[in-house]
């Protein structure tokens, strides 16, 4: 599997991604908003772009689909229960459905749901796995909800599904937040030491070059990733006192997503 990331260089922050298979040249476009550039990218690899996949239905994610459709003939992906809203979906998925790139490209959704209502993470399997993630989960950070979404929902997504993806799953979200959400887990977990060093890191990076996570890093240093860490538990009961000395881990995600909406 090869993954070629482009930065957007837009106000959005947008990532995208084109997944290729090394033996046929064949890819698929993750959310190419920015499609020109994916284009380009895709000519400069020798790739032909055969697929359009959308995590989700928010037009920052899916409104380069025609431009890039106009170009390639590439047939649309998405979500089942977003396709009406997208428009123009030649495939609606559902969980476990296999998308193929290829002739070695294999593909698995998940449906997680809480960023949207209908949300697909791509779990790509290889010997370092990879998951696009959309707006669900960012390097060091979660997805907002409040453009259809739902917190609860989230917190469900991350328990029974990304909380048990491979530690070396690397993680490739929609857009690039990291020293920002970096700062917002120093808030939390001012004694973060792996948070600390990579924020220095971060700010030495330009978007472009920006760290890819992998799953066991998040567990270090994404707030949404340490429920249970007395630091953040003891600093979330000076901004909720009422959820007493030994929170459960839904009401310290729910929290957390709370203050990081107005923070
Ligand atoms: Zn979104
Ligand atoms: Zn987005």
């Amino acid at each position: 599997m090869l993954i070629e990331r482009i930065w957007s260089a837009n106000p959005y922050r947008n990532f995208h991604y084109l997944i290729a298979c090394p033996e046929t040249g064949e890819a698929l476009a993750v959310d190419p908003l920015e499609w020109q550039m994916c284009l380009d990218a895709a000519r400069h690899k020798g790739w032909d772009i055969t697929q359009i996949l959308n995590t989700h239905e928010h037009l920052d994610h899916t409104g380069g689909n025609q431009g890039l459709v106009g170009a390639t003939g590439a047939k649309v992906l998405a979500h089942a229960d977003a396709a009406t809203r997208i428009g123009g979906v030649d495939r609606g998925l559902a969980k476990g459905d296999v998308i193929r790139v290829g002739r070695t490209v294999v593909l698995e959704c998940l449906d997680t749901p809480g960023h949207t209502r209908a949300h697909i993470c791509l779990f790509g399997h290889d010997e370092l796995p990879a998951l696009f993630c959309g707006d669900t989960l960012f390097n060091a950070g979660a997805g907002n909800c409040h453009n259809g979404g739902d917190a609860g929902l989230l917190y469900d997504t991350f328990v029974a599904q990304l909380y048990r993806l491979p530690d070396s799953t690397r993680v490739f979200p929609g857009h690039e937040y990291l020293a920002r959400n970096l700062e917002f887990t120093l808030d939390r977990e001012p004694d973060n030491e792996n948070a600390r060093a990579l924020l220095e890191k971060a700010r030495l990076e330009t978007p472009a070059s920006a760290t890819i996570t992998t799953l066991k890093q998040e567990q270090d240093i994404n707030t949404f990733f340490r429920l249970r860490s007395p630091t953040v538990i003891a600093k979330l009961r000076e901004a909720f006192p009422e959820i007493g000395e030994q929170p459960d881990p839904r009401t310290v995600f729910l929290k957390l997503r709370e203050l990081r909406n107005r923070w």
